[in-house]
């Protein structure tokens, strides 16, 4: 492992580490989708949804017959990794650190009682 692979490493768990648990919860098992607006404009649909743990927002476009054209996402502050270089499509460390998290105050219970 190389001095940068490693010096990454560190970052991202320090960053995973620091996240807030709704922002950690759709980071490991995905948004809860609910729908915000639509409008329609040239032929398309233009659908907001909203994720309401996270308040991350989905900007479809979608054909009149239903097809999505596009997505893209409206990202609230401290969901994506600044410089971090979190893998995209690695969702392994927010699952160790959510599981961490769930075990931690059981781990706390065991040893006060
Ligand atoms: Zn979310």
């Amino acid at each position: 492992m190389s001095r940068a692979s490693r010096r990454v490493e560190v970052d991202l768990d320090s960053w995973v580490g620091d996240l807030p648990d709704r922002l950690l919860h759709c980071r490991e098992l995905g948004h809860n989708w609910k729908p915000l607006t639509v409008s329609m404009s040239d032929g398309a649909y233009d659908r907001r949804l909203r994720c309401p743990s996270c308040r991350t927002v989905r900007i479809q476009l979608l054909t009149a017959s239903g097809h999505v054209i596009s997505n893209r996402y409206d990202y609230p502050d401290g969901y994506l990794a600044k410089g971090a270089g979190v893998p995209k499509a690695n969702r392994d460390a927010f699952r160790v650190e959510a599981i961490t998290r769930f075990l931690a105050p059981k781990a706390d219970l065991r040893v006060a009682s």
